[in-house]
């Protein structure tokens, strides 16, 4: 089959080509995006901070319709709507058999490499068929994508696209990093260091479970506006103001219960820590180039009972999560439909990687026609 996919060719170099796909081989979904978030992690790929292989198709947010599926796949069928989910697990390893899905290594290697768990890349390109890498195990910006079984998740009939392709990453990752990796409990205070799609979502589940206050921190002023319609209950300017000062103040001197980083550099990383009251817990959410280093003043951990801790995907088990997080939409909990502010064709990729930059959009979304 061949299907049009932005492919970029090289570190920084996008361009829209037509792709041949394989179908999908045992155990794997082939999928008709309807539409996929443009996130920072694509953006790092694209320009070279996050190193891996080219040409390579980039997308890992998305939402579509089955469109094929191989020998022994039990859990959808052609015609189910789908969020496609960039973590799929392997159900045998270790850390899912303890419940920890987020951290198997199968779609770590195969992430690593570009391809689907087994070593192939279902795209390829021109006379020679030269192999097109996927992202993550996704690579959503392409009209069909075929992924592992685990790699979706079924939605029920009727459900919204658009708006079902942002529970794949941005929502799942930033409301779980609130409610499973720091925990936070009714009252507690927070701080939010970016106010991307990311930072968006752990403000709404800080909202969610009546954190308070909630501090968003950006440089953007928009993004700090958006912040507030997302559940900031006050906002810092770190381009202006003094970000720790500012956090003491709002906090009885204390520092914030939980700390959350959504932007992926060492700097904000030791704010984040810093910012914390004694017994506090940071959360990295943020991916930060592979060779970033933070410093740390070490006596704080034992002094004060500080933890720092990662959170990778939410901490999440998409299957069980991401209709849970449906449901909260479905139910007006959950804000989804305010986070898409402009849409996107596959060719304009790179204008909607400048839009998330600059902060002019919470969510940017590549859209597909019917
Ligand atoms: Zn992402
Ligand atoms: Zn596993």
């Amino acid at each position: 089959m061949r299907v049009r996919a932005s492919v970029l060719a090289d570190y920084g170099l996008l361009q829209e080509e037509e792709l041949e796909l394989d179908g999908p081989g045992p155990g794997e979904v082939a999928v008709r995006l309807s539409a996929a978030g443009v996130c920072h992690s694509d953006y790092h790929v694209f320009s070279g901070d996050l190193p891996l292989p080219t040409p390579m198709v980039l997308g890992h947010e998305g939402a579509g319709v089955v469109a094929a599926v191989g020998a022994g796949v039990a859990t959808v069928r052609p015609g189910d709507p789908v969020v496609l989910s960039w973590l799929p697990s392997c159900g045998r390893c270790r850390f899912c058999l303890s419940g920890r899905p987020e951290l198997c290594r199968v779609p770590a290697t195969a992430a690593q490499h570009g391809t689907l768990p087994g070593g192939r890349t279902p795209f390829r390109r021109g006379v020679t068929r030269e192999p097109v890498y996927q992202f993550s195990l996704t690579g959503a910006f392409a009209e069909v994508t075929v992924v592992p079984e685990s790699g979706v998740v079924r939605l029920p009939p009727g459900t919204d696209l658009e708006v079902a392709a942002l529970l794949g990453c941005s929502v799942l990752t930033g409301t779980g990093a609130v409610w499973r990796t720091a925990a936070v409990r009714p009252g507690e205070s927070v701080a939010v260091f970016g106010s991307g799609g990311i930072g968006l979502n752990v403000l709404q589940g800080a909202q969610l479970v009546s954190a308070y206050p909630r501090i968003a921190i950006d440089v953007s002023q928009r993004r700090l506006a958006a912040a507030i319609e997302f559940g900031a209950t006050h906002t810092v300017r770190a381009d202006q103001d003094s970000v720790l000062d500012r956090i003491l103040e709002l906090t009885g001197g204390l520092g914030v219960d939980a700390a959350f980083e959504a932007i992926g550099r060492p700097e904000t990383i030791a704010a984040a820590f810093n910012a914390t009251c004694a017994g506090g817990r940071a959360v990295v959410i943020g991916v930060a180039p592979p060779n970033a280093e933070v410093g740390l003043n070490a006596f704080a951990f034992p002094s004060q009972e500080k933890t720092l801790t990662g959170c990778w995907y939410g901490q999440s088990s998409p299957a069980r999560d991401i209709p849970a997080l449906l449901r909260l939409h479905n139910a007006g909990s959950l804000r989804l439909r305010p986070l898409l502010s402009q849409r996107y064709g596959l060719g304009e990729l790179e204008r909607a990687f400048e839009a998330m930059l600059d902060g002019s959009v919470n969510r940017a979304l590549i859209v597909f026609d019917p």
